[in-house]
């Protein structure tokens, strides 16, 4: 690991603060775990954002040709890989497609008055600072020569001063117990640490932060200096920390083995701490199995697994676009201790199902360290 560049972005820095041994993973190319569809729709979601920030969509018909030019791009690039081409096509694997994309066409162009359409457009009309003193526009560039490094979705200025947005495809805001909503913290985090960046490069602090939501929410966050420059402190300590670690081969310390955290890591497969936690837990931890492969029984459309786990027998069954594939990856862990993952239990029972990118990895023994 040791040509590799070490920086983080402000948007890896919650994730990276709740399990360090993630990105050690993810800087030595360990293979991961495919992303799922919800997360290729919002791929396609911020880019449109993006799209339409740069060159605002006169109608219903130019966001359509857009949408289904992104579209298609996504579903090529899934479709060439044997582990994603089941998501094809993603109107029909991703749940909520038509909800999001309509939710999506609404807040852009939908029924909103034409001058409600600027709050998704960047505005850079002037407040008084030198424009060689800002950095202004869209995906703009922060702290690049650094170690924490990022894009801002779009940094403008608005009546109060410099303004930093970042567009939200999922759920951003939380309630701290008051009438408003609060942005996550980990997204107000992103935001403060963007705002330091900001300061560092051209000596002006930004007024404020903003979450714009596709639905047409929006939180603010605002910046302290103290605070910012204190989270920015220590996403560097936190880089120098891993840094060590992976030199001195002490990674896996840092791992934070916890269902709540590993359950949206894509670095399972090759994490000794969280395979052991799950041989810890019997065999199966949320949407993950693990046991011996005693039967693969493929049938037309359909394949049926039963797997023998620490606490009993599970049945997993599978049908659709990915049986070739998962037949195939069962027929190589045939009687071995196989693990399953982003496998959906059926509450009450022994028995799962399997989605699109359910993965079957024969388990490397030395992994498991209990
Ligand atoms: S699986 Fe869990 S413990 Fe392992 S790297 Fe991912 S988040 Fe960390």
């Amino acid at each position: 690991m040791s040509d590799k560049q070490w920086q983080l972005s402000p948007s890896q820095f919650s994730q990276v603060q709740q399990c360090g041994y993630r990105y050690l993973l993810k800087m030595s190319g360990a293979p991961a775990l495919p992303v799922g569809g919800a997360a290729v729709l919002g791929l396609v979601l911020h880019g449109i954002l993006e799209t339409h920030a740069h060159r605002p969509f006169a109608d219903v018909e130019s966001f359509e040709q857009e949408w289904q030019q992104q579209i298609s791009k996504q579903e090529q690039r899934l479709a060439a890989n044997p582990v994603t081409a089941a998501l094809v096509p993603l109107a029909r694997s991703v749940r909520n497609y038509a909800v999001k994309k309509a939710a999506l066409r609404r807040s852009i162009i939908g029924s909103m008055p034409p001058q409600r359409v600027e709050h998704l457009l960047p505005s850079f009309v002037s407040t008084g600072l030198p424009k060689a003193e800002t950095k202004l526009g869209i995906e703009i560039e922060l702290g690049k020569e650094g170690r924490i490094t990022g894009r801002a979705d779009l940094i403008r200025r608005f009546a109060g001063g410099i303004e930093i947005v970042d567009y939200k495809t999922g759920r951003f805001a939380a309630s701290n117990g008051g009438s408003l909503p609060v942005a996550k913290p980990e997204y107000a985090q992103q935001l403060q640490l963007y705002a330091a960046m900001y300061q560092a490069e051209t000596g002006h602090w930004p007024a404020r932060g903003l979450l714009l939501g596709l639905a047409s929410g929006e939180v603010t966050v605002s910046f302290e200096p103290t605070e910012c420059l204190g989270l920015l402190k220590q996403a560097n300590e936190l880089l120098n920390t891993l840094e060590e670690a992976a030199m001195a081969g002490t990674g896996s310390a840092l791992a934070r083995p916890a269902p709540e955290i590993c359950r949206l890591c894509s670095y399972r497969p090759n994490c000794s701490p969280y395979l052991s936690l799950l041989s810890l837990a019997g065999g199966v931890l949320g949407s993950d199995v693990m046991g011996q492969l005693n039967s693969s029984r493929p049938r037309s459309n359909r394949l049926n697994l039963s797997v023998a786990t620490e606490t009993g027998p599970v049945s997993i069954q599978a049908v659709g676009g990915a049986v070739g594939r998962l037949a195939a990856e069962a027929a190589d862990g045939l009687g071995k201790r196989v693990a399953v993952f982003g496998v959906r239990q059926t509450p009450g029972t022994r028995t799962f199902t399997a989605g699109p990118t359910t993965v079957i990895y024969t388990v490397d023994e030395d992994l498991i360290t209990i």
